[in-house]
């Protein structure tokens, strides 16, 4: 049987996302619930797959489908698409499997021309109506299926507004909307050469290609790249029978929300336009009622609107952000999904369900996004320094948390500034997808004009940033970069702040202060920590980053990085002294001057980490860093010593590498100089044995011999560490635990691993130099050209955020395999970057490894993963 590619709305249903997408499968699903939903069909994710297979073209078999599903809705409606007199007009919708809100555009009012619309008039005796449409359709036609640039458009509205001195587009008369509609056609001729389509199939078969081309517009794959939407899933396609909500005083489009989307509170939360239709109420031309209006004005329709609700977010069991249109009183539902929330709403919207009785707490923990959870742990305005400060303007608290930092006007001037480091606040008059890089980069988003449902309010909440829209106090100037906020001018790259919270936007930078975890987000951490296996542990130096990783839970060090710690001012000449040393025994006298340093350095972890496991590393980096390359710092580095400029100049010239990535570094340093090694194995086992007398914390220090290929680098380095460690313990008089392991970063490390495991006691996969030296290209140099690799479709992500499960999960799977069985009791982690990325995390977990360790602002969100990697393998049972 050969495969169906259109499925009308009553032959699906909501398991059915990845092939019908998410709006699809929701329009099915409310209309096997029995709610007013008009009808259709969806042609698949498969069509659109496939369209790009067949070289963009839509096969005769799938368009065959299109008709025959026509003419069934064409039955349920009573009307003919194409019909002149009555004509049947449709909407051509885009959905993923996972909403893009924004990102793929929508044609409404698809089926009229120049005699249907005269038909229209007559049938609905509602002239103004009908031409109201056809210039919406024109518009909409004209800009996302031929890409005509769509402020042409508005330049003509705003020009016959003008001239008729309406303020409204809702003022505009049949007559002046006729000649909207001729100029628009005179447009449309210019810039394509030919007349507007007149053929409704031509329009419909047009559309529906537009939508499948735009699954691969740049905007749809960046917004993929930053959400880890896979491009190989496609779009699908609803066609829908149009209801009007601009016909007249007693229709009107709005969207709600179950729930509110930024703190959670459990009330209606939603905008409505009246006489409006499709994305006016988003787009902000006129300022959109509140949805409790409706109670007054329509009460009945209220009323059926709340009964809705309730009953798709119980049958959802999740808050559910819906879109509706009211046509001569009669109201329809066009939409629902689970809705975007922000970090904070997520979680009272989780915790709140769970006490109602409609989830589990497995399931509630499904309903938070880890990387969400970002935005709580930032900072937010020091009370008192923000109390000094006067608000400037105010605009609606659109997306929570506070942000400071210099004011762009556009996306491009943002994402610059933001390369060049500076925290920028990208200030808009409204945004639209193509400010979405932008406004990725930004601290903080302003706009003058929208509502709480406009673009930059739903992306910012989508994103966790800051965000303060509609702020019609401001006069925005976009084109001479300045805004004016009582009376004062603003240019670019002055320093504002915004918080998201109230709205109100400050004339300065205002300090700002870090983030505690506390009420439901300590209560939904506590679930999570209950369900997951995996442990999580911090990547930390300094006994202030520990102690803010423990506050975030974090279970111990799982690496500590000792070159950190050698760069501070008072302890770099020690450093050097080693490094410039010409005998074994000068570099022994710069070692015991480290020694104490170093020492009091681990004690420190210790103290904060109270008792935790800590994991140090061995000196990692190439020596060369830590002395100058400059002619005068090498000068006065010289004098300093006490050594001749020449001399020095050469030893510098010396440590020179061609390629220091693969140089002489990890292990190969304590190869050459053992005694390096040697000295931080004392001060570790010395500091544990002090910490424990002294604090009482029984501490097992772990020792990470780093860079490691071979088993007899390690072999060599741990009889260092062990030669030390019994030194250490002979001084004191103590015995104490250790162990020593490894870092599996070198591929080769991976292939021999069960060579390895028989003498390490832990491996630590670093993710990071195992990732460069897989691929065979250097972190650091690696960003110049990635984004062609994103933009050319050869990457989805960045293999150094997220782990590359395909070719360095396979080493790492296959190090975990040969090292198990020669050393069942091997304790095994990762501690790169990937450590705190979501579907790394998750892939940690399913190939058994004992903890991930993540930078310390990342452990909630690795803790958060790690458990949801624990409900879905549940689940899957
Ligand atoms: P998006 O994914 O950008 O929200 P939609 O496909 O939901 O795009 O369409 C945007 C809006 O267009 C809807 O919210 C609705 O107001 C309007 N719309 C879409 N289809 C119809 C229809 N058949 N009748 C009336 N309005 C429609
Ligand atoms: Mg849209
Ligand atoms: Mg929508």
């Amino acid at each position: 049987m050969s495969k169906k590619y259109v499925y009308l709305f009553s032959e699906g249903n909501a398991n059915m996302r990845e092939l019908l997408g998410g709006k699809g499968a929701n329009l099915a699903e409310m209309t096997n619930l029995g709610l007013p939903v008009p009808q259709g069909f969806t042609v698949t994710t498969e069509a659109c797959t496939r369209y790009h297979e067949d070289g963009q073209k839509i096969a005769s078999e799938i368009v065959d489908e299109i008709y025959a599903a026509m003419e069934k809705v064409e039955k349920i409606v009573g009307k003919k698409f194409g019909d002149l007199e009555n004509p049947f007009l449709v909407s051509v919708r885009s959905g993923a499997r996972a909403s893009m809100p924004g990102m793929m555009d929508t044609i409404l009012n698809l089926g009229l021309n120049d005699v249907a619309v005269k038909g229209l008039a007559k049938q609905t005796n509602n002239e103004r109506f009908a031409y109201d449409s056809y210039r919406r359709f024109i518009q909409m036609f004209s800009d996302v299926v031929m890409e005509i640039d769509k402020t042409k458009f508005d330049a003509i509205l705003d020009d016959v507004k003008e001239k008729n001195g309406a303020k409204a587009d809702t003022d505009l008369t049949a007559e002046n909307l006729k000649e909207v509609v001729e100029r628009y056609k005179e447009l449309y001729k210019k810039e394509m050469g030919n007349d507007f389509p007149q053929d409704p199939k031509v329009q419909l078969l047009e559309s529906v290609k537009a939508v499948f081309r735009s699954w691969n517009n740049p905007r749809a794959i960046v917004y993929r790249r930053l959400n880890d939407i896979p491009g190989d899933w496609g779009t699908a396609v609803n066609v829908q029978a149009m209801v009007f909500g601009n016909m007249g005083d007693d229709s009107g489009t709005g969207v709600a929300f179950t729930r509110d989307p930024s703190t959670g509170e459990k009330k209606l939360y939603g905008e409505y336009l009246m006489n409006a239709q499709g994305e006016d109420v988003v787009a902000g031309i006129r300022t959109p009622e509140p949805i409790s209006h409706l109670q007054n004005t329509l009460p009945e329709i209220y009323d059926q609107f709340v009964n809705i609700a309730q009953k798709l977010e119980d049958h959802y069991r999740d808050m559910q952000d819906m879109e509706f249109t009211i046509e001569k009183g009669k109201l329809y539902m066009l939409q629902t999904r689970n809705g975007k929330r922000t970090a904070k709403a997520a979680l009272k919207i989780a915790v709140d369900l769970v006490n109602e009785g409609k989830l589990t707490k497995e399931e509630a923990l499904l309903k938070v996004e880890p990387k969400q959870l970002d935005a709580l742990l930032h900072p937010a305005f020091d009370p008192k320094a923000l109390k000094a400060a006067d608000p400037i303007a105010k605009g609606l608290p659109a997306s929570p948390g506070a942000a400071a930092g210099q004011i762009y006007f556009t996306a491009e001037e943002a994402v610059e500034a933001g390369k060049n480091g500076q925290k920028v606040i990208l200030v808009r008059l409204e945004t639209s997808p193509e400010d979405i890089e932008g406004m990725h980069v930004a601290e903080g988003i302003l706009t003058g004009r929208g509502g709480m449902t406009s673009h930059a309010a739903v992306v910012a909440r989508g994103m966790g940033r800051c965000c303060v829209a509609g702020c019609s106090e401001l006069t925005i100037n976009e084109t001479e970069k300045y805004f004016i906020a009582k009376g004062k001018k603003y240019n670019e790259g002055d320093f504002i702040s915004l918080d998201g919270s109230t709205g109100y936007v400050y004339g300065e930078s205002i300090a700002t202060q870090p983030p505690a975890v506390s009420g439901d987000f300590a209560t939904f951490m506590e679930w999570a920590d209950a369900t997951r296996t995996l442990k999580v542990m911090t990547n930390a130096d300094t006994p202030k980053d520990a102690a803010q990783a423990v506050k975030f839970g974090a279970e111990g060090i799982g690496l500590c990085r000792t070159e950190h710690m050698f760069f501070d001012e008072t302890r770099i000449p020690a450093v050097r002294e080693m490094i410039v040393a010409r005998t074994e025994e000068q570099r022994r006298k710069a070692l015991a001057k480290l020694l104490p340093i170093q020492k009091g350095d681990f004690k420190g972890l210790y103290e904060a980490m109270e008792g935790r496991p800590v994991t140090v590393r061995l000196l990692d980096p190439p020596l060369h860093e830590f002395l100058p390359h400059e002619d005068d710092d090498i000068q006065d580095l010289a004098k300093e010593m006490g050594l001749d400029f020449e001399e020095l100049k050469g030893i510098v010239q010396s440590l020179q590498e061609f390629n220091p990535m693969l140089g002489h570094r990890g292990c190969r340093l304590a190869v050459t100089y053992p005694e390096i090694a040697e000295m931080q194995a004392r001060a570790i086992i010395e500091a544990a044995i002090e910490v424990k007398q002294e604090k009482g914390y029984d501490i097992v220090p772990e020792i990470m011999v780093p860079l490691v290929g071979e088993v007899k680098e390690f072999s060599y380095v741990k009889e260092a560490i062990d030669k030390a460690a019994k030194a250490a313990m002979e001084d004191k008089g103590v015995d104490i635990d250790y162990k020593v392991g490894t870092m599996i970063e070198v591929p080769r490390a991976a292939l021999t691993a069960d060579e390895i495991a028989k003498e390490a006691e832990f491996f630590s996969f670093g993710t990071n130099d195992m990732t460069q030296m897989t691929f065979g290209f250097s972190r650091d140099d690696a960003g110049k050209f990635l984004e062609d690799y994103y933009s050319k479709s050869i990457f989805e992500s960045d293999p150094f955020a997220k782990l590359d499960q395909k070719g360095v999960g396979k080493l790492v799977n296959m190090a975990v395999e040969l090292a198990k069985p020669v050393n069942p009791e091997i304790k095994l982690g990762i501690c790169g970057e990937h450590g705190g990325d979501p579907s790394s995390v998750e892939f940690c977990h399913n190939i058994g490894l004992n903890y991930v360790s993540c930078s310390p602002y990342r452990v909630p969100i690795a803790r958060l993963a790690a458990a949801q990697a624990r409900v879905k393998e549940i689940l899957n049972k």
